[in-house]
């Protein structure tokens, strides 16, 4: 099969991993960075373009969408589905994962365990919207960080105060969330593809840092997870409505508390904490989904 792996970079350790595998599964493997895909709308339907000539039509599509052109890259997805081209992840669906508010906005509605958290523009009473979640400290992020960017620990009033009163004057909006002290630093990651967790680590942030991902330097151990969060990795990613989704999860007395599901989890660090194939299987679940979809 024709596989069209959208990535900014051919030389990102998941990208060049999935085209390995993918080559070695007896797949055609082609890169192409979304924002270099100009998208064509005219009377004879969608259709796209890259380097100066139309894209052949591949099988199946494997989105890689980083921070950089979010909107744009989730645009290219789109057009792919419109054509008819079975995508691991829909449009929709990375759209949803991409924005920290819509994500916790659906886990909440279909009753998962998400850490408490709260969106105000004037907010008269900030004493009191703090104690609501037990700080401080607080917990502020903006609604679009990844790899723990704009994921920010507030010690006190004054400093939670700062902090929004930054953002609000860009324009931006931001997460007020309760802290899981009881987490310290770590946290568990879970790949999920086509409804099964495929694999699990637990990441442990480097000292002083409360941050476990692995691009701050968190560690990852490799890890069978239990059911009651098996079961939250599996649903959050089914609400979000990804084939395949990193689930981010924070361990506490109570059970899982799941932080963000994510749509493009990299797997430079499962993969080296568990041994496992996750490029391989991920390429595998994006032909098996092209399949399912064609019939
Ligand atoms: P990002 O998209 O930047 O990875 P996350 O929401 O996953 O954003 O947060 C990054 C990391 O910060 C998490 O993996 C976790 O270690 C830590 N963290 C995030 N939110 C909390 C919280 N409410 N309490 C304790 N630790 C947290
Ligand atoms: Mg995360």
């Amino acid at each position: 099969m024709r596989i069209l792996i959208l990535s900014r970079k051919r030389s990102l350790y998941s990208t060049s991993r999935l085209r390995e595998e993918g080559e070695k599964l007896g797949h055609r493997m082609d890169v192409v960075d979304p924002l270099r895909c100009v998208l064509h709308m005219g009377p004879d339907g969608p259709a796209i373009h890259a380097g100066g000539r139309s894209l052949p039509r591949p099988g199946a599509v494997i989105p890689r969408v980083g921070s950089m052109g979010t909107d744009y890259s989730v645009a290219v997805v789109r057009h792919f589905e419109l054509m008819g081209v079975p995508v691991l992840n829909g449009s929709d669906a990375i759209g949803r994962a991409k924005h920290k508010l819509a994500c916790l906005q659906i886990l909440a509605s279909r009753g998962l365990p998400v850490p408490d958290t709260l969106i105000a523009r004037y907010p008269k009473d900030l004493d009191r919207l703090m104690k609501l979640l037990g700080g401080p400290p607080v917990i502020l992020k903006l609604l679009r960080g990844t790899q723990g960017t704009g994921v920010i620990f507030a010690e006190n009033r004054s400093s939670v105060e700062s902090v929004l009163e930054t953002i609000w004057s860009l324009g931006e909006d931001i997460l007020l969330q309760r802290f899981i002290a009881e987490s310290k630093g770590k946290d568990v990651r879970a790949l999920v593809l086509d409804g099964r967790v495929f694999a699990a680590m637990r990441r442990t942030g480097p000292p002083g840092e409360f941050r476990s991902n692995i691009h701050r330097g968190g560690v990852g151990e490799g890890i069978t997870l239990g059911k009651p969060y098996e079961r939250a990795a599996i649903a959050a990613a089914r609400a979000i409505g990804l084939n395949a989704a990193g689930v981010d999860m924070l361990e506490t007395a109570d059970g899982p508390v799941i932080l963000e599901v994510n749509a493009s989890p990299g797997f430079e660090g499962l993969e080296e904490a568990t041994g496992v194939n996750a490029a391989r299987e991920l390429v595998r679940t994006a032909a098996h989904t092209a399949r399912r979809k064609r019939r």
